[in-house]
């Protein structure tokens, strides 16, 4: 070692990553190529970005290329690039000491799954460690485009150290020399790693050349007209952008000239939550202007609530000297958002059109975030009402839309119903389903916390109110009133029973009185108010566990049940009280805004010794 080479430990994180992918004996070790690729790619993408403002680089007239040699009787690999290239503190700094969360994370998966492709590793923000897969020494000759900054030479033998030493490189980029295991022997042949980058990099921006021969298609396939690109393109195209094992919902290649001219070829992935694998999961396509990569991921270019959405943009009427800062607020930006939220949107509508049941495998996976548009996007929200799906308490598995829904409204019905709670068992069993069953009447059943804001935001459908089905005050429609089953109380002794659980209750109800509409269940509770529903409560609860008291509600109850018929037979006796809590609690517990319902267990074990008491 030479007085000027300094030696550093890895992260913990980075330590263990490398321990296992020097190990272990992984079948698509071949990937190692893409992601030394990627790399290059990247820093060639950024060194055009740079070379946007400052022409004072290193090599300003050099090919912005990437090269890949074998040396067979050296045994060593050499992908070389002419991209932005790094400087002492920055190889320090991406290449060992960065905090890498994404390290911790890829480990987490590993020990989950007990096995993991490292197809996905570049998922997690460490895949230039898959080198060491193949290699059992790298080292890295980078040059910044800086012209002050020295060359050096970072080395490891994916131990848990690596050193850095001044490097005599004078041209701009990096080269990385990979010496090739002797299990690893495959990869020393040109025609060999030739095949990768076609598998792999085929449609990296810049010529790749393998020996003396450019081995990429290179071609910007969203430039193309879509009728010459193949199902297959598309698709090779969305893995070699994504990772993403699955195949895309959907796919929208779109030219256009006018009002802004662009080309985008955007696509919906097979899954919602690929990007949680990410520690830093930023959404957004690909943004190019006349093809220099603006930003990597543009989440101005479509509204916020499609952060799912991976594709290109690419745009000749984007100012070349636009910066990631100004893109924002650019007026060209403005248009793309609605062209190209506009055509996915057609997408997505012409789908549920054409295949319900893909429709439905969508809206399983990403239903949440269209309601979160219909609640957020009001450009959009029309068209958003149009492609929100319910279960039913008609159809409590399929999904149903609105329209659906309003063509097969019961006679007379003018409002479309709804009811919300914790998931679909507990809302099937609401006491305030009784008045929609025994009328024939279809009920929304909302279960996702964002179904209270959407509600809110989504007044009505085609001129019918949407009406929360737990509403105190309902209108239904006139002449149906079933016949009520079994004979009611008497008055006088239903009124008694009424001031008995007043004064059990007090202060948490702020009322008792006769239900209407109740046939099957005893009991229910209702808001006083339309201000503050039980949704909302709910809504609250699940951010501040602590969340005080709410309005008190009122309790109604149903005179003709068995069991409020039994109760006021029982005079005063104690366990009345007994019951008047427990149904009011179970109330609460339906309604789902119980604070804590273990709370319950004391009384039910009371008043189950009680019923099987046998003097
Ligand atoms: P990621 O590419 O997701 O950031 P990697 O582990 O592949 O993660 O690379 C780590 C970092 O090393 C990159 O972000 C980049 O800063 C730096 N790097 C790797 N290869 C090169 C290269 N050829 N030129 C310049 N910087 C590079
Ligand atoms: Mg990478």
């Amino acid at each position: 070692m030479s007085v000027a080479t300094q030696s550093f430990e890895f992260r913990a994180e980075i330590q263990q990553l490398l321990n296992i992918l020097v190990h272990s004996l992984y079948t698509d070790r071949e990937i190692f190529l893409r992601e030394l690729v990627s790399n290059a790619s990247d820093a060639l993408h950024r060194l055009q970005f740079e070379m946007l403002t400052t022409k004072d680089v290193v090599d300003p007239d050099a090919e912005l290329a990437i090269r890949i040699k074998v040396d067979k009787d050296a045994r060593t690999i050499t992908v070389s690039d002419t991209g932005i290239g790094m400087n002492h503190d920055e190889m320090i700094e991406n290449l060992g000491t960065i905090a890498h969360s994404g390290a911790t994370a890829f480990l987490n998966a590993l020990k989950e799954k007990g096995s993991i492709s490292t197809d996905i590793i570049g998922q997690f923000g460490v895949g230039f460690y898959s080198v060491f897969m193949v290699a059992d020494k790298v080292s890295v000759t980078s040059r910044s485009f800086r012209p002050g900054d020295q060359a050096y030479t970072w080395t490891s033998t994916g131990s848990n150290s690596y050193t850095i030493e001044p490097a005599e490189k004078t041209s701009r980029g990096t080269d990385i020399v990979i010496h090739v295991k002797e299990e690893a022997d495959e990869f020393l042949s040109e025609f060999r790693l030739e095949r990768i980058v076609k598998k792999h990099s085929n449609y990296i921006a810049f010529p790749i050349y393998v020996g003396d021969k450019v081995a990429n298609a290179q071609t910007a396939l969203w430039r193309r007209s879509p009728r010459e690109v193949s199902d297959q393109e598309y698709l090779d195209f969305y893995k070699q952008l994504t990772y993403d094992p699955g195949e895309p919902f959907l796919r929208v290649h779109q030219v256009s000239d006018a009002p802004v001219q662009f080309y985008s070829l955007l696509y919906v992935p097979s899954t919602m939550d690929r990007g949680l694998f990410q520690p830093d999961y930023e959404g957004g396509p690909r943004l190019y202007a006349r093809k220099v990569l603006i930003q990597e991921h543009a989440k101005d270019l479509l509204p916020q609530w499609m952060r799912f959405v991976e594709g290109v943009v690419d745009s000749e009427d984007l100012p070349l000297n636009i910066s990631r800062e100004t893109v924002q607020a650019n007026r060209v930006m403005a248009k793309l958002k609605s062209a190209l939220s506009s055509k996915l949107i057609g997408e997505m509508e012409a789908l549920a059109e054409k295949d319900p049941d893909k429709y439905g495998r969508f809206w399983k996976e990403f239903g949440r975030v269209l309601k979160e548009g219909a609640t957020t996007d009001a450009l959009n929200r029309e068209r958003l009402i149009g492609l929100l799906r319910f279960h039913t308490s008609r159809d409590s598995e399929g999904w149903v839309s609105l329209k659906q829904y309003v063509e097969r409204m019961a006679e007379g019905q003018d409002e479309i119903y709804y009811l919300f709670g914790e998931d679909l068992k507990s809302i099937a069993r609401s006491p305030h389903l009784d008045v929609f069953k025994s009328r024939g009447i279809e009920v929304l059943f909302l279960t996702d916390t964002i179904d209270s804001f959407m509600i809110n935001a989504v007044p009505e459908f085609q001129g019918k109110k949407l009406h929360n089905g737990a509403d105190a005050e309902l209108e239904l429609p006139a002449g149906k009133e079933p016949e009520p089953q079994g004979e009611a109380l008497p008055a006088e002794d239903f009124n008694a029973l009424v001031e008995r659980f007043k004064k059990v209750l007090g202060e948490r109800v702020s009322d008792v009185r006769e239900s209407k509409v109740l046939t099957e269940s005893p009991a229910r509770l209702v808001s006083p108010d339309k201000g503050f529903g039980a949704d909302m409560e709910r809504v609250y609860r699940l951010l501040d566990k602590e969340f005080p008291a709410p309005p008190s509600r009122i309790l109604e109850l149903n005179p003709r049940h068995p069991l409020i018929r039994n109760l006021s037979a029982m005079g005063d006796d104690a366990l009345v009280d007994q019951v008047a809590e427990q149904l009011f609690e179970s109330a609460l517990l339906l309604e789902g805004i119980h604070p804590n319902p273990a709370d319950m267990v004391p009384r039910i074990q009371a008043l189950m010794e009680a019923a099987t008491r046998r003097e």
